[in-house]
């Protein structure tokens, strides 16, 4: 069966045609500049890449663009060749525990949290009408980014900040890429044959964020009430004194979203090298002996390996750790830094078994405590996997 992973964002969306159960991607691309001037497509199929500009001024022009090629190209031959759609969401709020059957009183409930994620879910759920209005009898799911660390307890979700905040507010630790740790959690379980792990995972992308997870329930993770909090990131700051934003402002007048922005966009990598979020410039600079890069490179391991440690004695000691996403995936160099700084805990990288990018392998030599596997992740497949069970359920 062919099962549509979507991400839409305020502007964009994003699609994967995944045939299942075989887990083999179909197609693949991308919607950019929908409801703006000059927008574009691109999409993947059979080694070729095509690129249109096309006037998309809404979600649905995309949907009605992207069902449309799905044929022309003969990727599929009818619509109802689409067995499942499922959608992405980040922020699906304290209700939403697992992934759930797209319908209007799950839109309802969506909207009614949408100040939980004024950036995020706006965009989703524009994508999700579009969908519904397009391909009305299809199976949708949404498969939401807080769902996988709903097992957290409250002494781990709350904030130590006054009660009412959580009560009349919703302020708590939702935490976020749960289908990324998900995805890791099933990966390496299946891997190592045991359901009872306790893996410590880091998603280690340009956003990032740190998990611990044992016997498959999330016990802890380092993103909170927003993707802001934990690890440093390419352009978020991660955990920082609440304080700094009153100070900051009274100095120079930005307002708090201002300095809210500054957090998300303008901190991290970015923040402290002053040269770029992507950590592969990052490195380029730091091999070149600039200061900063060497400083932000530094900052961004040691943040990381304390989260790991922090988690390992949460945990009671972990079996294994995992590291995916982009940097985790292919930066050796980073993947090293963040080893070296948790020694003191008995894990030793085998550098030989480091160098590589792309792939799930184990870097640890054979007498660490803890052994460390690169994971890849693959969140389009995992929203895959969760439709076509709904869908199959649901015949
Ligand atoms: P993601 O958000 O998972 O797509 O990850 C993006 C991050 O992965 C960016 O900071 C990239 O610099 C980083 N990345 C991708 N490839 C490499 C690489 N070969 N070496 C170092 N970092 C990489």
């Amino acid at each position: 069966m062919k099962i549509l992973s979507v991400n839409a964002g305020s502007s964009s969306l994003k699609f994967t045609l995944i045939d299942m159960p075989a887990q083999v991607t179909i197609a693949s691309g991308l919607f950019e500049k929908i409801g703006i001037s000059d927008s574009f497509y691109t999409i993947k199929y059979n080694g070729e890449k095509i690129r249109k500009e096309v006037a998309l001024p809404d979600h649905a022009a995309a949907v009605k663009e992207l069902m449309r090629e799905l044929i022309d190209l003969k990727i599929i031959s009818s619509f109802a060749e689409i067995e499942g759609v499922g959608h992405r969401l980040v922020h699906g709020g304290p209700d939403f525990t697992e992934t759930v059957i797209l319908n209007d009183e799950v839109i309802a409930k969506l909207e009614e949290n949408i100040d939980l994620a004024p950036l995020h879910n706006p965009g989703s759920i524009t994508g999700m009408k579009a969908f519904m209005s397009v391909l009305p009898n299809v199976v949708q799911t949404v498969v939401f980014d807080t769902a996988f660390h709903s097992t957290m307890e409250k002494t781990e979700y709350l904030y130590p900040v006054p009660y009412e905040w959580y009560e009349k507010y919703k302020v708590r630790k939702y935490g976020f890429h749960g289908t990324s740790h998900r995805f890791i959690n099933k990966t390496i379980s299946e891997y190592l044959k045991r359901d009872d792990l306790k893996i410590i995972s880091c998603h280690i992308g340009n956003g990032g964020s740190v998990t611990a997870i044992d016997s498959g329930r999330v016990v802890d993770t380092s993103m909170g009430f927003t993707p802001l909090a934990g690890i440093m990131m390419g352009t978020r700051s991660g955990d920082i004194d609440a304080s700094i934003l009153e100070y900051v402002s009274k100095k120079t007048g930005e307002s708090l979203s201002e300095l809210t922005n500054d957090l998300n966009k303008k901190s991290g990598l970015l923040g402290i090298s002053g040269i770029s979020s992507d950590s592969r410039d990052v490195e380029a600079a730091a091999k070149e002996g600039n200061e900063r890069a060497i400083l932000a490179q530094k900052m961004y391991a040691s943040k990381i390996a304390n989260y790991i440690a922090m988690y390992n004695n949460l945990l009671g000691g972990a079996d294994v750790i995992c590291l995916t996403a982009g940097v985790g995936e292919n930066s050796s160099h980073m993947r090293e830094m963040i080893i070296e700084r948790i020694a003191s805990l008995g894990v030793k990288i085998d550098p030989a078994k480091n160098d590589f990018r792309g792939e799930f392998r184990l870097i640890t030599a054979s007498d660490s405590t803890i052994p460390v596997y690169v994971v890849p992740t693959n969140e389009e497949l995992m929203i895959a996997i969760d439709t076509m069970e709904l869908a199959l359920k649901n015949k």
